[in-house]
């Protein structure tokens, strides 16, 4: 995909989008293939496949959500995925979180560069950030961090109720949405809807998968990372 073909597909498929912040989003990929020169922060490095599968699908949710104004967090954002598109793009709030100290370096160095006022990154894991911060996200969203059974013990204890969880998934996401359905009720959430995409050069399937917070989630939960892996809700 070359930028004309990004411009014109996240135009038409997800969202208008100012010239300028497709300008930024190019800079974006610009760092990122260079940087992962030295920290190997991603596996994708050519330029037309980064586009598509980084940068068009990172801005996948706004083609549903209207992120303007509202807290969102990105667990396990690696090097920035979804959650630097969204920040460059919307007027979001966005936190972006990651256990891995020179990812977030990395973020933080680009937040920097950009004058990103409407985005942080923290370093730690999901399920100790979880416990002191409980409820505080209109939205959380992740991609490409764990099954869903294991994903929605990470992220529900931090959507307010009210608020969403977004789990963007490829082909899989319907058959990880069965084995999680049970986690899912457990943790206080309710699935709304399951939005099907293409991406348009690849082809590739895109689930992404809406789960409203109803309930408050018990504070038993998160429980630590070994326990949820080992015996998921
Ligand atoms: N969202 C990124 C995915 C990066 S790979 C993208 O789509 O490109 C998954 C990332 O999740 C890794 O950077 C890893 O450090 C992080 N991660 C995995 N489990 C985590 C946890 N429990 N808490 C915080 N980060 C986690």
């Amino acid at each position: 995909m070359n930028k004309n073909e990004l411009v014109t597909s996240v135009n038409q498929n997800i969202t208008k989008l100012d010239s300028i912040v497709f300008d930024l989003l190019e800079k974006l990929m610009n760092i990122t293939i260079e940087t992962n020169e030295k920290f190997n922060l991603t596996a994708i490095k050519e330029e037309d496949k980064f586009r598509e599968l980084m940068i068009y699908d990172s801005l996948l949710p706004l083609r549903y959500f209207d992120l303007d104004g509202k807290s969102v967090l990105d667990v396990g954002t690696g090097a920035g995925f979804p959650g630097l598109p969204l920040a460059i793009s919307t007027r979001g709030n966005i936190t972006l979180l990651d256990s891995t100290n020179k990812k977030i370096g990395h973020i933080c160095s680009i937040i920097d560069e950009f004058g990103l006022k409407n985005a942080k990154a923290i370093c730690a894991r999901a399920e100790e950030y979880g416990r002191s911060n409980r409820e505080q996200f209109d939205y959380v969203i992740a991609r490409a961090v764990a099954p869903l059974n294991i994903l929605a013990e990470l992220c529900l204890p931090m959507v307010k109720v009210g608020g969403f969880f977004i789990a963007m998934k490829g082909s899989n996401g319907q058959e990880e949405l069965d084995e999680a359905n049970k986690a899912i009720e457990k943790l206080g959430g309710k699935v709304i809807a399951i939005h099907n995409d293409e991406l348009p050069i690849s082809k590739e399937a895109r689930i992404t998968i809406e789960i409203k917070k109803i309930k408050e989630t018990n504070k038993k939960y998160p429980r630590d990372y070994k326990e949820i892996k080992v015996k998921p809700l």
